[in-house]
Order: structure tokens, then sequence, then C-alpha cells
């Protein structure tokens, strides 16, 4: 018989914010190969190591949900039933839940990796249907402070720079991002740029020597948790070095009087002493800073995961707005998107704190525009519960039915047995998944079977603003089918209990539909892509935003120094430095943080199938750095305990001389599957920043005992 023809459809890579353009070729049910797409403007055919080994991750097996599937009770194993039927199940709990509880008694936690228009339904459901704001995604745990950083500096959740930014830049400030593995295209080509120009000067700021330093001209290798105090002392040498812009400064921004009094107690010598970082090299990374040319900062978690995200966002953007390094060629701050559609979460209000279009739920001329664009009379105006409060208010018997979907909390959230105990307390839980192995499904009480990569269709936005189609490649195995279509089909059913006029607010035919009455809903916002389609982006590729379809392209934002602020101007926050929420202890000395592997994602569901991947670091081990391993009489590779107020786990310990000494590391990716205990987020803190609610994921203070 004749072979099943070759076919190759063009669609973006899964992991990360970077966001790069793959051709994906299959023949029959099979992906037989994916290769980078050399047409697309964010990555022009490069990929990373994950991103060539993506036609190993698609399976249509037993790793697979491929059945919906329900359990009567606690006591019972989970049951597979037919699709219709668990979608009437999930309907009939919500309906019930609602009657006698309130909108309140229901939480919905997504994920970054769900596309735009995934969200875009969800959002609905969750406020024009069932009438709450308790709707938060895992982008809690990954970007929600560099959000809060931008609106509160800059006015809105902007990056401002773009990736050929990296090309341009002469100074290159990267802080609390190991790029080299958790971004490593963007990291290959800032590599080249150096290449290209060795007086480019790299600094890296990281409690570890990661391999993102081999092309540093500076490591400032910072206690975990202090990078404001750091930046404020390199404020104080801008600003003692009269290497501020203070033309920029007057015309474009407010507030500059009040920081300066602030930052004036944090010389050198004073971020000396908390950061433990030379006050030499503090004061040579500031004159590069304010001297060396255009400046661009690169960051991610090692700022966002941590008590004071909001205070260290800002820190670093002040640096940028005091001297002028904003909206210019090779200069801003440009936060590194973690997930792959974190940027497309926040575009559609996917989180508990936004509303589509970047509008505020806390609002109520949004509330009104929102709920008109839906046809609906109103929009609830009780403040939506954010991940960690989400997961409080299940374990307080608040929150009765919880339906999680694309993420798993029971390896990824902090302090895990709380979020288990959540779980367990839980009087419903539906749990919408593609992969089998997540820890988050033993709690499952229905799993809806989902499609994943690359059997769906929609949009995605990368780190650079840049909006990209993700295409359908595969049909979806079994019963799964695109997340979209199950908050549909639960929506309807739900509408047809509880509001039957509702019930057609949730009748698209395709993706495209959904694309269009979302992007409608950015008209006159500071992303506005409102004339973007499906079509145009098919007919003319990847687009940034904002979008003017005659326009000049509009590669990076505040060009004009005129900020979306109430003035036009942007906003310097006077914060103070406040060290991390736990601090080492006699009975706890040391510090734990966690970072990514290059081969890994997330917590391995997709990943961890592929052998080729597990190759780069095989399994669990805690680093630790041997001036501590010598103290506490651990051998290399011997077993240890490392325990938190929280929890406990046991591995391998691994000699680290590039740690900094007081500090353990160990990567996010392995739980429970993998090791004996739950995953190093079981000992992680759940205190989160006030402003960003993001819970502070890279500093626990710990004990490490051998075995
Ligand atoms: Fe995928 Fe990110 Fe690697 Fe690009 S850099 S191939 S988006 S994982």
């Amino acid at each position: 018989s004749l072979a099943p023809p070759v076919r190759t459809v063009a669609s973006v890579c899964c992991y990360c914010g970077t966001g790069c353009g793959v051709q994906v070729r299959t023949q029959g049910e099979r992906v037989i190969e994916v290769a980078g797409d050399e047409s697309h403007p964010s990555s022009h055919g490069r990929l990373c190591t994950k991103g060539m080994n993506l036609a190993a991750t698609v399976r249509r097996d037993a790793s697979r949900v491929l059945t919906a599937q329900l359990r009567r009770n606690r006591e019972e194993e989970r049951r597979p039933i037919a699709l219709h039927s668990a979608l009437s199940a999930a309907a009939r709990r919500l309906a019930q839940t609602l009657r006698q509880h309130g909108p309140q008694a229901i939480g919905l936690y997504l994920s970054g990796q769900l596309l735009t228009e995934d969200y875009a339904v969800f959002n609905k459901l969750a406020r024009a249907l069932i009438g709450t704001n308790n709707i938060d995604t895992n982008s809690r745990l990954c970007m929600s402070s560099a959000v809060s950083g931008y609106v509160r500096t800059l006015g809105a959740d902007a990056p401002p720079a773009c990736y050929e930014d990296l090309d341009h830049a002469k100074m290159v400030f990267i802080a609390g991002s190991n790029m080299a593995y958790a971004h490593p295209v963007l990291f290959r080509r800032l590599e080249a740029a150096k290449a290209r120009d060795p007086s480019m000067k790299i600094v890296v700021v990281d409690p570890r020597r990661t391999d993102t330093c081999e092309i540093a001209d500076l490591h400032l290798q910072i206690s975990a948790g202090t990078d404001v105090a750091l930046m404020h002392a390199m404020l104080n040498v801008l600003i003692w070095e009269d290497l501020v812009d203070r033309d920029y400064i007057a015309r474009h921004t407010e507030g500059f009087e009040a920081l300066k009094r602030r930052v004036h107690e944090y010389t050198p010598r004073a971020a000396q002493e908390i950061c433990g970082v030379p006050a030499e090299d503090i004061v040579r990374c500031a004159r590069w800073f304010g001297s060396h040319g255009p400046a661009l900062s690169l960051y991610t978690m090692g700022l966002n995961q941590s008590s004071s995200g909001t205070a260290k966002n800002a820190a670093l953007i002040h640096l940028h707005l005091a001297t002028g390094q904003i909206g210019k060629p090779g200069a801003g701050p440009f936060s590194l998107t973690g997930q792959p559609n974190a940027m497309g979460g926040r575009e559609a209000g996917g989180m508990a704190t936004l509303l589509p279009g970047h509008r505020d739920p806390g609002d109520a001329a949004h509330r009104a525009q929102v709920a008109a664009a839906w046809g609906v009379d109103s929009l609830p105006d009780t403040p939506g519960l954010t991940a960690v409060e989400m997961f409080d208010a299940v374990l307080e018997g608040k929150v009765k039915v919880l339906w999680i979907a694309g993420t798993n909390p029971a390896q990824s959230l902090p302090n895990q047995a709380k979020v288990r105990a959540a779980l367990r307390r839980a009087e419903f839980v539906i749990v919408q998944e593609a992969y089998a192995n997540t820890e988050t499904l033993e709690y499952a009480d229905l799993v809806l079977p989902a499609a994943t990569w690359p059997e769906k269709d929609g949009t995605m936005t990368n780190s650079e603003r840049r909006v990209s189609r993700v295409r359908t490649a595969l049909r979806p195995p079994g019963d799964a089918r695109p997340d979209w279509q199950l908050a549909c089909a639960v929506a309807r059913r739900l509408a047809a209990e509880i509001a039957p006029a509702k019930a057609p607010l949730f009748r698209y035919r395709s993706a495209a539909e959904i694309f269009a009455e979302h992007a409608r809903l950015t008209a006159g916002r500071d992303l506005d892509y409102s004339a973007l389609s499906h079509a145009l982006l098919d007919s003319e590729g990847p687009q940034q935003w904002p979008f003017a379809p005659q326009g000049a392209a509009c590669p990076r934002l505040y060009a004009d120094g005129v900020f979306p602020t109430s003035d036009g101007r942007a906003r310097f926050m006077d914060v103070a430095y406040t060290p991390v929420a736990e601090r080492p202890t006699a009975r706890r000395p040391l510090r734990l943080t966690t970072g990514r592997l290059r081969d890994q994602w997330h917590t391995m569901s997709r990943s961890g199938l592929v052998p080729q991947l597990a190759r780069h670091v095989e399994e669990p081990c805690i680093h630790l750095h041997p001036q501590d391993m010598e103290r506490l009489k651990i051998a290399g590779e011997q077993l240890v305990e490392v325990q938190s107020e929280r929890g406990a786990l046991v591995a391998p310990a691994q000699p680290d001389p590039a740690l900094k000494p007081g500090h353990v590391y160990m990567p996010m990716h392995w739980g429970s599957g993998y090791m004996a205990g739950d995953g190093v987020n079981a000992l992680g803190n759940d205190a989160v920043d006030p402003l960003s609610h993001q819970p502070e994921l890279k500093h626990s203070a710990v004990s490490v005992r051998p075995l």
C-alpha cells in the first residue's frame, strides 16, 4: 500500500517564552520531524535541544489521557466514561455548587501553556457565566512580579524591548536568569552578538556561576533575595557619578527625588554587606550601565519568584528610567517570559487580577467594557483569588470545586503538603490534562482528556510581544479535545442549567472566531491588536503588538518617552530592600534556591518522556558548596536529607563550587515520580509578594544532614 503523504505545518515551539517558529512534518498519524522555521522573525530557524526533540514527545499511547474518567467517591478508582457524560457531570457539579454555595465556591487554575483562545473562553466562562474572578494560572508563579513591576513603573504590562535589541546592546545586565538553559535560543543570539562585538559588556547577577556566566565579563555572585539592595546601590553610583540622564528624568518621569533620597543609604559598601558582592564590582557594573552605550536588562525568575518581586522589578526598571535607557535600540528592561503563552494569557485577562485587554477587574469602567463586549449585564466585582490564595481557600473549605487545566500544581506550587491537603479537602476536582503522568491526576475526581501540541489551533504571544499562529499538525488521539472546546462544551451545559440565555456566548465554530472576539477587546488599549486575525497572521506571518495594519512595525515601545500613565510619565517607585521572608537560622542555616535544567521543562510531563533529554542530567541531586559539605561532613554522592519548615526530601549530594557558600541548589523539575519526597517545591516557601501575589519559590531556609 502507498505510504501516507508527508505534510508540513508551520507552528511554534510549545516550551519557553522565546517562541521559536517550527516546521512540523507529519506522515499519517506520526510527527516525523520538527525543524526550525527559517521564516519566523523571532528565531530565524534556530531551536534548542528541547525544541529539536519535540517529535519524540508526541505520543498517542498510554502516556496520554485518552478518555474522560470519573469516580463517584474517593474510595473508588476512576473509571473511563464517555466524553459527553463527563462534560455533563462537570456542568452538573458546577451548577449544584453555584446553587448551594455561590460563585466564590468555584476556582479555576489554568496554565501559561494554554493558547490565547483557550484563555479567552475560560475567562468568559468564569466571569460571565459562573460569576467569579477566581481564575488564576501558573503564570502567577512565573511572571506576575514582572507584570506588577511594569504596570507600577511604566504604566502597562508591556515588555518594551525586542530580540533585535540583543544585537544592538553594548551593556547587557542579566539578573536572575540562567538564559543559557531557560532561553537557549536567545542566549545563542547574545553569544553571537558578543562574538561580533567583544567590547560588549555582559554582567550576570546570580548566586550560582551558571553556564550563562561563560560569556560574562563580570559575575555578581549575590546572596539569594538581595537584588533590590544591589540595584539601589547601582543607582546610588549612577547618581554620585552623574551618570543619570537628568533631562530624561525631568521630562518623562515622576518620583525621582523620593527614590534618590531612598538610595542615598545604599552605598556600594552597604550593599556589599547585604548582598555579599564586592563594592568595587557594584561600582564597575553601574559605570558600565551608565556609560558604555545602550544597556539592556534581561531578567526572569530570580527577580520574580520572590516575596519582594515587584520591588526587584521596579529597582531594575529604575536604572533604565534614570539613565534614559529605554525605547532606544539596544536598551530597555526586558523580562524573559518563562512559559510559551503567559503573555497571551495576560492579554486575554486569564488571571484573577486582570481582565481582557490589560484591564483591571477592580475598575468598574473596565468591567462594564468587557461585559458589554461579551453581551452580559455585568461582571463580578469580588476580587479573585490568586494561586496561593486559591489553594488556601480550598483548604479552608471556602472553595469547594477546583477546575485545573494544563498544569500540575501537586508538584509546581510551593509548600506541597498544604497544596496536597487542599486537593484532598476539595469536594470535587476536575483535571483537564493531556498527559497521564502528572502528580495532580491522583487528586482528580473527573478527568477531561485534553489535546496538546501539535494537535491544537490558535495563537501564542512570545516575550517580544509577537503573536504567532499555532497550527494543528495531527488530530488529537482518543477522546482528547482542544481546551477551548472542552471549556465551551461544559459552559453550554452549565448555561442550560443556570442561565439558558447565556448558552450562545459559548457557540464558537473555530479558534479564529474566538480570536476575533478577543482581538476586538484590545482596541484602544496599550496592546491594541484589534486589526489582527488568524487570516492576517496566516497571510502576513507573526506580528508584534501594538499592531497597526498599515502603520510601521513597532519593535520597541516608549521611543517617544510617552508612557501609558495618566500624565504620560513613567514612575519611580519608592521601594525599600526587604529581606527574604524566611531568613536562615541556627536550625535552618542554609539558603535553598532552585532553577531549570537545559533539557527539561517544568514538571517533566512532556520532556520526561524523551530519553535523549535525560542525558544532560540524569537524576535528582542536591548541589552544595564543597566548603559546606566539608563542614557538614558530607561526601560526594552521599545521600542527604534537606529539610525546611514545610517538608523534606532525600537525594544524593553533589559538590558544586559554582554555588555561593551557604546556598543549596536543586533543579525544579523532579517530583515524586522520580525521587523520595514530593520534589523541591515541597520545601518551597509560599510567602507571597504583597503586590504581585507571586510566591517566593527561589528562597527557603533549610538544613542539610548526611544520611
Ligand atoms: Fe522552544 Fe524555547 Fe528552545 Fe525556542 S528556546 S526551541 S521556544 S524551548
